[in-house]
């Protein structure tokens, strides 16, 4: 099998198989290979060594496919597979999964073994469409889908390929949003509950898109996090949050500011030293400095996060378990994690006066907190009667909207020095 590096090929190939298929009223199937360990060959043993895994590949898959099937490199790491001759739709699945298991785990390079996690995006004829070019594109589109899912093999749905184009569409535009700096952040104030007096407050990401209008963190920071733009994100939201704290000046002498950190950080090795960096330029005491964490991301056992966890805490800021009781928090862990405080997640907060099971779940993480020396947050606070409850429970702190919605850094300001707050 020649190693033909050539899309267009394969797509006149296409269309030629595409033509018999329909004048026979048969199916055709089109799977898209991507051999993960390619690019990892090409760097550790050089091009020639990642040409003869596709060759080996190549041969691997006319052994296995029909006589009739076709087989072309149409990328440095991809192989499209076109299968005329199906009874039926299912076969073309099964036939991505035979690839799996060929060219899945070991493959054997010179004395070298290398792991391979290849994946398939299948499309179909004449479900899928018609043409050439839209089978090979949603072939593409469904292998794509694969490799977010981390699913082996992903047939081509509608609702993907919307969702992926989103999706791309979403990570070009936080991309221009981070060069331009158009991100801003809002700060929202956190109460004591026993002196009434203001103590902290929350630094929260905001993105006025000139497009989309404001977009809600919830989906541009997972965005951000797929898109690998997470960490540019959370350097700047760390020395604006420093910033913004500083120049606050006496008013927030004796707040501390609380900044959102997201599973992708924990996984940096440099993110203390960034963080010890930000708080040298902006002159912001360690201790002033709370960084939440997710209940789900602190509980992931990932040796990578325990450490940075341990190393940000040795620089001295304080630790936060945000949307408590979301997770699946192992109490024997939670007793050796370094943190100060439980953030209880705002559901419960906002379900708490009208069930009871809710109201157990606050009362609980209040006792919780406070057993294990820990203060308590209450998130999402609404209206005075939730307030008046928490007070009642022993809650150490709350944050929401019946107190403050977040604030731009100047109304903040103002927010601070109304005669009440003194
Ligand atoms: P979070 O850290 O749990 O923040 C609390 C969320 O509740 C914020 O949503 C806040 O605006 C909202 N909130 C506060 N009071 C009330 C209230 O009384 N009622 C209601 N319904 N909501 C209230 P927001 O700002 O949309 O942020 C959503 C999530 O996005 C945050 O949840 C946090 O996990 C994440 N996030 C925001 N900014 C950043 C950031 O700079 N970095 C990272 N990694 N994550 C961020
Ligand atoms: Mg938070
Ligand atoms: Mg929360």
């Amino acid at each position: 099998m020649p190693l033909i590096p050539d899309h267009l090929i394969c797509l006149d190939a296409l269309d030629e198989a595409l033509r018999q298929a329909a004048s026979q009223s048969r199916p055709l199937g089109v799977c898209l290979l991507w051999l993960d360990c390619v690019y990892r060959i090409d760097a550790i043993f050089g091009y020639r060594a990642g040409d003869t895994v596709c060759a080996k590949s190549l041969a691997h898959l006319k052994s296995i496919l029909k006589e009739d099937d076709q087989i072309f490199r149409v990328g440095r790491s991809e192989i499209a597979c076109l299968l005329p001759s199906l009874a039926n739709e299912t076969q073309a699945v099964l036939a991505a999964h035979k690839i799996i298991r060929t060219l899945g785990n070991r493959l054997v390079l010179d004395q070298y073994a290398v792991h391979s996690e290849p994946y398939v995006g299948v499309a179909l004829f004449p479900t899928h469409g018609h043409g050439a070019d839209t089978l090979l594109q949603r072939a593409s589109s469904a292998l794509r889908e694969a490799r977010i899912r981390k699913e082996p093999v992903f047939i081509y749905s509608n609702e993907a390929d919307a969702a992926t184009q989103f999706q791309l569409q979403l990570q070009t535009d936080l991309r221009y949003a981070l060069d331009e700096n158009t991100f801003t952040l809002n700060h929202q104030p956190q109460t004591d509950l026993r002196s009434g007096r203001v103590v902290g407050m929350e630094a929260l990401s905001r993105w006025h898109s000139p497009i989309r209008g404001a977009v809600s963190p919830a989906v541009f920071i997972p965005a951000a996090e797929a898109a690998g733009l997470m960490h540019r994100l959370t350097i700047r939201v760390l020395n604006v949050a420093l910033r913004e704290f500083q120049e606050l000046g006496p008013a927030a002498q004796d707040l501390t500011i609380s900044i959102n950190l997201s599973a992708h950080d924990l996984v940096q090795a440099e993110m203390p030293a960034l963080l010890t960096q930000a708080l040298a330029t902006w002159s912001v005491p360690a201790e002033q400095v709370v960084i939440e964490i997710t209940e789900t991301t602190i509980m992931d056992d990932q040796h990578a996060r325990a450490t940075t966890l341990e190393r940000l805490k040795e620089i001295g800021v304080q630790l936060a378990i945000d949307d408590f009781g979301t997770g699946y928090s192992s109490l024997a862990r939670l007793k050796h994690l370094p943190v100060d405080e439980l953030k209880i997640d705002i559901s419960f907060i906002q379900r708490m006066l009208h069930d009871s099971r809710d109201e157990n779940i606050v009362r609980a993480i209040i006792d919780l907190a406070h057993n294990l020396q820990l203060r308590v947050v209450a998130e999402g606070v609404e209206d005075e009667a939730t307030l008046q409850r928490l007070i009642a429970m022993g809650c150490d702190i709350a944050q929401g909207h019946f107190l403050s919605p977040p604030l731009p850094l100047e109304q903040l300001r103002s927010w601070l020095m109304q005669p009440e707050r003194d």
